[in-house]
């Protein structure tokens, strides 16, 4: 039996007019082998899947051909089949991002001096070059500072930005770029004519979208999908979306027709439906965020939009009656949701909350705009600075705080909103909690922050939607409620000294050291107003966000969740509020 050869393989682009998508880097190189202007070192920049490494081949084979130099290789010669097989002697492929020796390194340099063994050039093809260590990026520099004769460098990278200038000087620059779904379309189109696999325009718009430009996720799609074809039939869409386990559009969108005109007990049924069929919530999540935003396209593209009520089956006219900020909100509502959905006890349960979050006749009243934030940061806003940053009105007046001298213990403290609930303050009375007032610490950060003098680091302080936890003589504690922030606000040591300065200016203290806290505000905040979630105890552990986690959890427990009844359980957790 033959073995299988995978498709992404079997029709990669053999000669320089066979890449697809990638017009610029087609004619430089084809006239650069017709003119006899090759240069020894070339860079080829690019997200992954674009055919730098297929390019990288297709050049080598060009050269080395031994029917001459030429834009139009054989593919039958010795050196045009060893470098298809991979196996050329002239022709060294290195993969940094899987060898980082130092060996690799001496290797290199070694066997750039001796001779060919018989071809025109000896080709080095490096991929991921950002990924050498320093000892091979340093060997590569000096070899590239003095090349040898006859030695062409072709080094490939998904992330420009960390090759060092000099290296990329000293190469000529060749952008790789992601590959229009037209063309994606075409090239799939081809190959399924030519593999015989039957599937019609939405499965095959279905593949485009979700390869998202890579020509080689594309092609492997289609072989996954090439595995549901019988013969003499037509391999159904339906077949498609579950094989990935991807929601049909056309429910999807009913969903969000549902969701944009405030159809609360619709909305929730196909929520729920959705919930029940067992799909994927972070699959969900990705279709969804899709379907919004192609609708948001189309809201202001009207050929677009024709394509997509005909891929919907529906003349769209809901879109007429939708403000576009109405898009944007729920796009970043499920952007923001998303990144948390793994750390949320029940997927299907957050799920569904967004979804009620999202039909609540206050969506499009919220204050949680960056624009109110920063307004309040730079005291544009006339308001009391009371409570925290993004705090609704509605909020605030539910809220009363619990206060305590934080002089007595030197510590400006942890703060948080209690409800008026009973049960909330049976909680406070707890000896081992701890509240204060929160304006203290929330003033002291606006000043804080006021007092930093980068730009930057000011934006992503509130991008991070950061806030300040403790300030003592030692350290400053903060607050992230986005964890995406967190490694940039960490691992820069520059704004960290910034960030202690203003805070020695803002609050007469000598902190020395930041912590950052991955604790989300808003998790407790806006979605369980009336859970107090309380720092506990003042170990340095810091394990805040399994903290965040118990108060999520106890709430689940106290709504009796049941995966069968989980309308009854949201309406429990959301204080029982009417779906008309
Ligand atoms: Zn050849």
């Amino acid at each position: 039996m033959k073995q299988y050869q995978p498709l992404y393989l079997k029709y990669r682009p053999q000669k320089l007019s066979e890449l697809i998508g990638q017009e610029v880097v087609t004619k430089t190189l084809s006239n650069a082998i017709t003119y006899n202007k090759i240069v020894h070192a070339y860079l080829f920049c690019g997200p992954r899947g674009t055919g730098k490494t297929s390019t990288a081949r297709i050049l080598a084979k060009s050269l080395n051909c031994e029917k001459g130099t030429t834009i139009d290789p054989c593919g039958k010669c010795v050196s045009c089949v060893s470098i298809t097989q991979g196996n050329s002697l002239d022709v060294i492929e290195i993969d940094a991002a899987s060898h980082r020796k130092v060996e690799d390194a001496e290797d290199l340099i070694n066997r750039v001096n001796l001779g060919t063994y018989g071809s025109r050039f000896k080709i080095y093809i490096i991929d991921e070059v950002h990924m050498l260590t320093d000892h091979a990026f340093n060997a590569l520099l000096k070899t590239l500072e003095e090349p040898p004769k006859n030695v062409i460098f072709i080094l490939a990278t998904t992330e420009e930005y960390k090759v060092i200038p000099t290296i990329i000087s000293r190469c000529q620059k060749l952008d790789f770029k992601p590959v229009f779904q037209n063309d994606l379309e075409k090239r799939i189109n081809y190959i399924a004519a030519q593999e015989k696999i039957n599937i019609d325009e939405t499965i095959i718009k279905f593949i485009s979208k979700r390869s998202r430009g890579c020509l080689r996720d594309a092609v492997s799609l289609l072989d996954q999908i090439s595995v549901l074809q019988e013969e003499n039939k037509v391999i159904e869409p339906k077949e498609v979306f579950e094989l990935f386990g991807t929601v049909d559009r056309t429910i999807l969108f009913k969903l969000v027709s549902a969701v944009l005109t405030f159809s609360r007990e619709e909305s929730i049924n196909l929520a729920e439906d959705l919930v029940k069929s067992g799909k994927d919530i972070a699959e969900l999540y990705k279709n969804l965020l899709e379907l919004i935003i192609d609708l948001a396209k189309a809201k202001i593209d009207s050929k677009y939009k024709k394509e997509l009520s005909q891929e919907l089956n529906n003349d769209l006219a809901v879109l007429n009656k939708i403000e576009h900020n109405h898009f944007l909100k729920i796009i970043d509502r499920l952007q923001d949701s998303q990144t948390k959905l793994r750390f949320a006890l029940s997927q299907e349960l957050q799920f569904m909350v967004e979804i009620m979050s999202m039909i609540d006749e206050d969506f499009l009243v919220s204050t949680t705009d960056l624009q109110k934030r920063i307004e309040k940061l730079e005291g544009r806003n006339s308001e009391p600075a009371v409570g925290r940053i993004g705090d609704t009105a509605k909020g605030q007046e539910n809220v009363t705080m619990v206060k305590r001298k934080s002089e007595e213990q030197n510590v400006i403290s942890a703060s948080q909103h209690i409800s008026e609930s009973t049960n909330a303050m049976e909680h406070a009375d707890t000896p081992a909690r701890r509240y204060a007032d929160t304006t203290d610490l929330d003033m002291l950060w606006k000043n804080i922050i006021g007092l930093i003098e980068s730009n930057p680091t000011k934006t992503l302080l509130m991008q991070s939607e950061s806030y300040l936890i403790s300030l003592s003589e030692d350290v400053v504690e903060i607050g992230v409620s986005k964890d995406m922030f967190l490694p940039r606000l960490e691992h820069d040591t520059k704004k960290k000294e910034m960030i202690l300065n203003s805070a020695k200016q803002a609050s007469g203290k000598e902190p020395k050291i930041i912590k950052y806290r991955f604790l989300p505000r808003k998790l407790e905040q806006n979605s369980f107003e009336s859970t107090p979630a309380v720092k506990t105890n003042d170990s340095e552990d810091g394990n805040f966000s399994s903290e965040a986690k118990i108060s999520y959890k106890s709430k689940i427990e106290e709504s009796s969740f049941q995966s069968d009844d989980l309308t009854g359980a949201i309406k429990n957790l959301l204080g029982a509020k009417e779906i008309d």
